[in-house]
């Protein structure tokens, strides 16, 4: 049997959490896979599961100025519907999962989830995205690459829930994703790019960039960014090898059923050096 919860507020949830052991459960597609049992059988969940996915206080999505305030239970369908969401923002959604599994699965979902392969990591990693963790009595912010600590962990304590996800103002005129996966709907990431740049004429006024399910979390490395600051776009190729060898010390992917670690490596790289040959000069 599951004890379940489902609270008519924040407020009432994080009362819930703060009381007893909880396993907080928002659109539900990682967790009923991780804890799935025979076919017909209930999953098996420890603790009470707490239901947020429909609680109003995480699912707003608000711009101020331009800032993006995006409420952790929002969906990824509702994201990518909302009005005057940027391209930067929306690439990597579209290839995620597929349209029935968008419906359900949450942003805050991905980030909790902590997967190496979590298709939003990357953007949010590049975007230097802040999240909200409240807990009955206290709320701080932290940035996402503090947030995660490895495969599947994270600094979320017992009585917390992630509530908001801030993306910092930004003009990306430049926005490239690339997944590698097995076929293009539903398919765990082999290996993920994602990029975003701005110019200042012909030099490159900003760069970001940030690879997923190539390490067990995201890497970006602002050291090679920052070789390409103020460089000329058409210069960027003669850099290839220099920012190559930054990469591939940070590059440490793993064997698993989906690919080798060899694999993962090698394809992070070659995108990379399409991006900066093709994509960005
Ligand atoms: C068929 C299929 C295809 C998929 N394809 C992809 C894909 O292409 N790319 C990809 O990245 N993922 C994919 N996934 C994984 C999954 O859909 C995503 O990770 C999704 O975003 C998880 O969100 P959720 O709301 O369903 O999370 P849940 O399953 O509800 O929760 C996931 C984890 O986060 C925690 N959690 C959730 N919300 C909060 C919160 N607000 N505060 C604190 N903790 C929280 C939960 O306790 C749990 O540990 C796929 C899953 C399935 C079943």
């Amino acid at each position: 049997m599951v004890n379940a919860c489902r609270p008519l507020s924040l407020e009432e949830a994080l009362v819930m959490r703060s009381r007893e052991a909880t396993t907080v459960f928002a659109g539900g597609s990682d967790l009923m896979v991780r804890y799935r049992q025979w076919s017909g059988v209930t999953p098996d969940f420890s603790g009470t599961v707490l239901f947020v996915g429909h609680l109003p206080e995480l699912q707003r999505l608000d711009r101020e100025k331009d800032t993006w305030k995006i409420g952790a239970a929002c969906t990824i369908t509702q994201i990518l519907q909302a009005q005057g969401i940027p391209d930067h923002l929306k690439l990597p959604l579209l290839s995620m999962a597929s349209p029935s599994i968008r419906n359900v699965a949450t942003l805050g979902g991905n980030i909790c989830n902590a997967s190496p392969a979590g298709d939003t990591l990357p953007m949010l990693y590049a975007l230097d995205a802040r999240l909200t963790l409240q807990s009955r009595d206290n709320a701080r912010t932290v940035a996402i690459a503090d947030f995660i600590t490895g495969p599947g962990k994270t600094i979320l304590a017992a009585d917390e829930i992630l509530t908001e996800i801030t993306i910092p103002p930004g003009d990306w005129p430049r926005v490239y994703y690339k997944k590698a996966g097995t076929r293009r709907a539903n398919s765990i990431s082999k290996v993920t790019f994602y990029a975003v740049a701005r110019f200042d004429g012909d030099r490159i006024a900003d760069i970001r960039m940030a690879f997923g399910a190539a390490a067990p979390t995201v890497v970006r490395n602002p050291a090679a960014e920052a070789l390409l600051q103020n460089i000329d776009k058409n210069q960027v190729p003669a850099w290839l090898e220099t920012l190559t060898t930054h990469y591939a010390d940070a590059l440490r992917p793993i064997d698993d059923l989906r690919s080798t670690g060899k694999y993962r490596q090698q394809t992070a790289l070659r995108i990379l050096a399409h991006f900066l040959r093709r994509e960005l000069a």
